[in-house]
């Protein structure tokens, strides 16, 4: 890095399985040139680092630590991955409040240190927590983002690209709304190498059966609860959704990423936090790009605002 370059810092808050897969795709990529973990358990926080410096002989020079809120001092992005877990016998409402006060507290103890973070909200429910950033924060809404249905939509190219056989990077397709059980996929945005898909799906070789797209789209809702049911979690594919994100932010990209931010209007939706796909540059949120949809598209996204503005009145927003 030369004298005048900015160094970019990215301060993760939570350093478990996914704040620790954030930071590995960080460095890995050498997408940022300091990252600090912060985590109510210090000691996981230190050990992480540790970790993570020993891969730098074999990646490329940065630096690496643990510390407390005063490091977020000189941040330029704040990644919230800190959060409780749902215990037997907890409802999801009972999880979102529990998790409303981690993100709350956060938010007070950041902003202590750094009037003007941008924040990547990736904790669950995540489209409700960023909306809680967002107001406890006074920050403009472009500098909060969520996560987001990225992760969904890049299980949705998968899941599109395995059964086309072809690279995911070759095929365009958004999964917008909650990220969640209301999310909805973007089934008339679908290009398969510039080509949309109904157009696309005769000259290809391979046979769609009549509920195939049924069948995506239960895998994508499903496929968070199958991997936890599996193996606990999910973290890789999240950590490289912050990567991408964070890289957008810091090369000021201008990326089309499904990120949850602010409605102001889009589809008759306003005041929630929802994914839609948006403009990412280095000031966090830009242009939200709301193209025409199919009715029922339209239909479904303004319910899963209603799920979600549900959730955020139960909590007195
Ligand atoms: P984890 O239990 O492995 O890690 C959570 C960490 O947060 C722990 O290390 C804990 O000590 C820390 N923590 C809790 N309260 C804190 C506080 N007040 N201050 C600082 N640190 C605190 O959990 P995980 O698997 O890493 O998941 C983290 C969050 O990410 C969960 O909410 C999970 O649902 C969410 N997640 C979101 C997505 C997405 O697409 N948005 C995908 C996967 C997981």
């Amino acid at each position: 890095m030369n004298a005048e370059e900015h160094s970019y810092k990215v301060a993760i808050i939570g350093a478990g399985m996914v704040g620790a897969a954030s930071a590995y795709a960080l460095t890995i990529r050498h997408t940022a040139h300091d990252i600090v973990l912060i985590d109510k358990n210090e000691q996981r926080a230190q050990g992480e680092a540790m970790d993570l410096n020993h891969c730098l002989a074999l990646a490329q020079p940065m630096d690496i630590s643990s510390g407390g809120y005063e490091t977020c001092r000189d941040a330029d992005v704040v990644v919230i991955t800190a959060g409780a877990a749902q215990k037997p016998g907890e409802t999801r409402l009972d999880l979102t409040r529990k998790n409303v006060g981690v993100v709350k507290s956060i938010v007070a103890d950041v902003m202590a240190h750094n009037s003007n973070p941008l924040f990547l909200v990736v904790s669950n429910p995540v489209d409700v927590l960023s909306y809680v950033v967002f107001r406890e924060s006074g920050l403009p809404a472009h500098r909060v983002i969520g996560s987001g249905t990225l992760l969904d939509s890049s299980r949705f190219r998968f899941l599109l690209s395995d059964h086309c056989g072809l690279d995911p990077r070759s095929i365009h397709a958004y999964v917008a709304g909650e990220h969640g059980d209301s999310e909805v996929l973007l089934w008339s945005q679908v290009h398969v190498a510039g080509v949309r898909l109904n157009e696309y799906c005769p000259v290809c070789t391979r046979e769609c059966t009549p509920d195939f797209r049924n069948s995506i789209q239960d895998q994508v809702r499903r496929a968070a609860y199958e991997i936890i049911a599996l193996k606990g979690a999910t973290y890789w594919a999240i950590g490289l959704v912050v990567q991408r994100i964070v890289a957008a932010l810091e090369s000021d990209q201008k990326s089309v990423l499904t990120v949850s931010t602010l409605a102001d209007g889009q589809y008759g939706i306003r005041d929630v936090y929802l994914s839609l796909p948006s403009v990412i540059g280095r000031d966090g949120v830009g242009q939200v790009i709301a193209g025409p949809l199919a009715d029922d598209e339209t239909s479904a996204l303004q319910k899963s605002a209603e799920v979600l503005n549900e959730n955020l009145r139960s909590l007195g927003y």
